[in-house]
């Protein structure tokens, strides 16, 4: 597998001209070769040439952690009197364009900019973007596993069994965090509890306000699901509740999302630009008279990464293609009042969108 998607990173950067592929903390390396780097001040860098043999330039502190994998690349520890840059400056040879990661500290970029004055950077996006939004099967599976489990967190939310009234939105997020792990979470990426007038603001960090009876409640979280390969594919859900009957203006505005994000799976077929896929929740909320209140994308691609290519976005033309996973997560948000956001993980298939999330999509009612 990572043999293979050498061998295609390889190919991409002759078509497009890259003499040198730089890769340290990130998604990009453990995708590529299923070791991620510690998010450190020390450098790890993947040294990998158009042609000639790759190199994992590590801290010797950090080469115990590396799965070795000669066939792959070799591995360089140095020392921590050693100048790690120059090191990959060595490897790198002279080279006229080089890719590099495009989460690496600037800190690094710097230093090599200043001792490879005659090369020009690019983002290593450029390449790997495109071939790590298509998903292959396995990771298909990986995000298939990992949607699964938090659809049971969700049914566990949706029953009752994680109780909300009375509670803060900080203590239900613990409670989240600690049943994504149980249901095969490796780790916990965010979890968003918003409630009441909370849930007008789309990313609002879980506070110490009390649910209470007449709030909506916003749940968003996701976390990653550890493959064979040593590489976490993530998930990502968001579903609402309502404690006690809702208004017939909150069940009206909720119809709407619940409609638009229908529409939006529905319309994210091959071949279609992503932006037509944001059209086709963006026109039907903005029909209904709540285009001002819909204030983010419909979606983002997601694998390695929580946030990855290809994005569902006005402006990207760029065509979905099979093997494409992303977020259809429409949003209405009332500022002072409520909000709410419906969002699922989409593949698509030869034969059509699929959604990757089972859980109920109604507003549920939980007994406050
Ligand atoms: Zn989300
Ligand atoms: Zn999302």
């Amino acid at each position: 597998m990572h043999a293979e998607r050498i061998r295609k990173v390889r190919d991409a950067m002759s078509e497009h001209g890259i003499d040198v592929l730089l890769l340290s903390v990130g998604a990009d390396l453990p995708w590529l070769i299923g070791y991620e780097a510690m998010p450190l001040e020390r450098l790890t860098m993947l040294v990998v040439p158009v042609d000639g043999d790759a190199t994992l330039v590590v801290p010797r502190l950090e080469a115990p952690r590396v799965r070795e994998r000669p066939e792959l690349f070799s591995v360089h520890a140095w020392d921590e009197t050693d100048d790690p840059i120059d090191l990959v400056v060595r490897l790198a040879g002279p080279v006229r364009v080089a890719a590099i990661g495009n989460r690496t500290w600037s800190q690094f970029l710097v230093e090599l900019l200043a001792r490879m004055p005659g090369t020009w950077f690019r983002a290593a996006s450029e390449i790997l973007g495109p071939l790590r939004a298509r998903k292959d099967p396995d990771e298909v599976e990986a995000l298939t596993t990992a949607a699964a489990a938090v659809d049971r967190v969700v049914a566990a939310l949706h029953s009752g069994e994680i109780p909300l009234a009375g509670r803060s939105e900080v203590q239900v997020a613990a409670d989240l965090g600690q049943r994504m792990l149980a249901e095969g979470h490796h780790r916990v990426n965010f979890v968003i509890v918003a409630s009441g007038p909370n849930a007008a603001s789309p990313h609002h960090e879980p506070s110490d306000r009390v649910i209470q009876q007449g709030d909506v409640v916003l749940f968003d979280f996701g976390g990653s699901v550890l493959t064979e390969s040593g590489v976490g594919y993530c998930s990502d859900i968001t579903r609402c509740v309502f404690m006690g009957e809702p208004p017939s203006e909150f069940r009206e505005l909720y119809e709407v999302v619940h409609a638009a994000q229908q529409a939006a799976i529905s319309a994210a077929k091959n071949g279609t630009p992503c932006e037509a896929v944001d059209a086709a929740a963006r026109d039907l909320i903005t029909a209904a008279g709540y285009g001002p209140y819909f204030i983010h994308r419909t979606g983002h691609g997601i694998g390695v990464e929580e946030h990855e290519d290809p994005y569902i976005v006005a402006g990207n033309q760029s065509r979905l293609e099979v093997g494409h996973a992303f977020s259809i997560e429409p949003g209405i948000y009332i500022p002072g009042r409520w909000g709410a956001r419906l969002e699922d993980i989409v593949v698509v298939t030869d034969s059509g969108p699929r959604s990757l999330n089972a859980a109920e999509h109604r507003l549920v009612i939980v007994d406050a």
